[in-house]
């Protein structure tokens, strides 16, 4: 077997923080807090993911292939978790690298206030490190109600710069989500935060990524999500496609043949040609969200809202 390095060796050598039953965290640490993003097609400017891995385990989770990077089974993404090392000086070094108008997105890759947050108190160590900041775009994305913990924080924030919390709401079938995502807060925990976070003044965008073809794609399905949304008072709704890349599909197909065999086959065929589903799908999915936002008087994609730069830092304030 050929030595570990980089990330991978970070990870063998990590030490153990504490071991529940289904879970075990580590202490994984780094040179920086931040990621910055680049390329054509970036949305955001900045990335930032406390935590490597995540305990919710939904079936679907695209982003096990973090935990190739560390050259560990895609499995024990949901399982074994790092937790990055705190450190309050090196997070201020991060932020003096963002500048007014960058849009700094939490959780893209894991869900930033996922169960180990209530230990480990990372978002909201890094939340009260940007305290003074202004004229950034901060999105921050979650399926856990845990981020109303925080609301005190973001409505601060919120005065000095452009917040937004996008929570992710899958379907509001409840039996549904319990297969889908077994570990995540129930729909309606979800709702309930987004209403909290609303009250609050808070900007709240409902995601419903990613759209399960045949088991969440139905309109009916959709438009629950929706009407929920916006009684919770969201101000954006959007839903793309599953994605379905080799690590996510290595743990989706077993999981769909079992809960759901008799669309295996329908699943095989929809992503025959890779990680995405075809334009015709995808083309069909965008109108009938963008029939659903207008029913609903739903505003429009969250892209939209980060990646546009403020002419005006008086837009913020
Ligand atoms: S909450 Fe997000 S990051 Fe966590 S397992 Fe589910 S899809 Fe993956």
């Amino acid at each position: 077997m050929s030595a570990l390095i980089g990330i991978a060796r970070m990870a063998a050598e990590s030490p153990l923080l504490e071991a529940k039953r289904r879970v075990a965290y580590f202490e994984l640490s780094g040179k920086s807090l931040l990621n910055r993003c680049s390329g054509r097609r970036k949305i955001f400017d900045w990335t930032v993911n406390p935590y490597r891995g995540c305990e919710y385990g939904c079936r679907y989770c695209y982003a096990r292939y973090t935990h190739e990077f560390m050259e560990l089974p895609v499995e024990e993404f949901e399982t074994r978790l790092f937790a990055k090392t705190w450190d309050e000086a090196m997070w201020r070094r991060d932020l003096r690298r963002v500048k007014a108008g960058d849009t700094v997105a939490f959780g893209t890759a894991t869900d930033c206030y996922q169960p180990a947050e209530r230990r480990y108190g990372l978002m909201r160590k890094m939340l009260e490190g940007l305290a003074g900041r202004t004229g950034m775009r901060i999105g921050i994305t979650t399926k856990s109600d845990l981020v109303t913990r925080d609301a005190d924080l973001l409505v601060e924030l919120a005065r000095r710069n452009r917040v937004r919390v996008f929570i992710t709401v899958t379907t509001m079938n409840t039996e549904l989500a319990r297969r889908t995502e077994a570990y995540a807060p129930q729909p309606a925990l979800r709702m309930n935060a987004a209403a909290e976070l609303a009250r609050r003044g808070l900007d709240v965008g409902i995601s419903a990524s990613p759209v399960l073809p045949w088991l969440t794609d139905r309109q009916q399905s959709l438009e629950a999500v929706a009407r929920a949304a916006r009684e919770a008072g969201a101000r954006t709704f959007h839903a793309n496609p599953l994605f379905l890349r080799d690590s996510a599909w290595a743990v989706f197909l077993p999981w769909l043949e079992h809960e759901f065999p008799h669309l295996a086959s329908r699943y095989r065929e929809r992503y025959r040609l890779g990680a995405h589903v075809d334009t015709a799908y995808r083309d069909w999915l965008r109108a009938r969200v963008e029939q659903i936002r207008t029913r609903y008087g739903l505003d429009s994609r969250p892209d939209a809202f980060l990646s546009t730069r403020p002419k005006q830092l008086s837009l913020f304030a």
